[in-house]
């Protein structure tokens, strides 16, 4: 890797674009974190999609220090707040009230957040060996899980059909990652040491080696809001006294992608827009207010099928837990208020 001027396409519009000068680059470039890690690896799947909209990943915790020139300025870009303030976790208890989501047009309710395992590379640079530790430590906290948490885990590689299906429908599946994850080194040895923990009610999943060591999501067919982040809230407590995740003071926790840094948390719903079409430009406007975020129906970078959009939260870092529910389900009543 030599000449910045030739490494991104022209066409790119990443924020590891606009925000690596040549000072930072040459500066960055000969570093190295103690499990290896380059600048070179961290910025691969920016430079081989010129429409990665941010284009850096960390490859292990050290990461975020080594290459803090570059991580800083992509951070605050990303997530209107600068990298260098105490991040606070409040999962505290929510009352939700005053404005009535129940319109119909919710399909389901989703909050995952990220997390990884102290001491281990992150997916982009963890090898075999590594990666069969995050999955049996986890493991074997999730199966100490009671009462509704309770439930089974299932090795991506031994997934039947008819499960594999169930799993689909029910949004708790996790395919190989997408080009964005190739480019980063996240899909290596597929689908080795990768699973789903799934709760007997379906509602609580545990995503392992997926973009990061463990997704954590709660699920509701519906629109309870409490309930969903009551049930994360629960899972998250038990597992914290069980495994020590990746954190930092100023950054929160630490994720893959710096997109996911601070509470790692995306919080949405489906919901059925009928007239998302036509009034695209509101919807993305009075999203905007509200710093969420409209995506297609199957997630990051895809269509809007049939109407059905995800709209969630966008900022994570400088944000609590509960901040970011209040505020997605404040934005949520206006975003319906402008369809019904
Ligand atoms: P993440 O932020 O967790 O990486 P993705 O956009 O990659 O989210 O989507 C992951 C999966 O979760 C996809 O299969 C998507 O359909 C599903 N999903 C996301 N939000 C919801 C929701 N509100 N209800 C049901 N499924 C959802
Ligand atoms: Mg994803």
């Amino acid at each position: 890797m030599t000449d910045i001027n030739t490494l991104f396409s022209k066409t790119a519009v990443s924020l590891v674009k606009e925000h690596l000068t040549p000072a930072i680059f040459n500066d960055l470039k000969e570093k190295r974190t103690k499990n290896k890690f380059t600048l070179e690896q961290a910025i691969r799947s920016g430079i081989q999609n010129p429409d990665s909209s941010i284009g850096i990943y960390a490859g292990d915790a050290e990461s975020y220090q080594t290459f803090s020139k570059i991580f800083k300025p992509v951070i605050k870009a990303y997530h209107g707040c600068p990298a260098d303030r105490i991040h606070r976790s409040d999962l505290s208890r929510i009352a939700l009230s005053g404005s009535d989501l129940s319109c119909g047009h919710i399909q389901s309710f989703r909050i995952r957040v990220a997390r990884n395992l102290a001491d281990l590379p992150f997916p982009p640079l963890i090898d075999s060996a590594a990666r069969i530790k995050v999955e049996e430590q986890t493991v074997n906290a999730l199966l100490e899980l009671k009462g509704d948490l309770e439930g089974s885990y299932h090795p991506l590689g031994e997934l039947t059909d008819a499960r594999r299906k169930r799993f689909a429908q029910k949004h708790l599946l996790f395919e190989k990652g997408d080009r964005f994850m190739e480019a980063a080194g996240i899909n290596r040895d597929w689908p080795d040491s990768r699973g789903i923990f799934v709760s007997k009610d379906e509602k609580f999943a545990v995503w392992i080696n997926e973009e990061d060591h463990l997704r954590i999501i709660s699920m509701d067919s519906g629109g309870d809001i409490m309930g969903t982040y009551d049930r994360l809230s629960r899972a998250l407590a038990f597992l914290e006294k069980r495994l020590t995740f990746a954190r930092d003071p100023n950054l929160g926790y630490l994720t893959s992608c710096p997109s996911n840094l601070g509470t790692g948390m995306r919080a949405g719903v489906h919901i059925r827009l009928p007239n998302f079409l036509s009034q695209q430009a509101l919807l993305h406007a009075t999203a905007e207010e509200y710093n969420l975020q409209i995506r297609g129906s199957h997630g990051e970078k895809t269509e809007v099928l049939d109407g059905i959009v995800d709209v969630s939260n966008r900022q994570r870092l400088g944000i609590t837990e509960k901040q970011c529910i209040e505020t997605l389900h404040r934005g949520l009543s206006a975003i319906i208020k402008i369809t019904r």
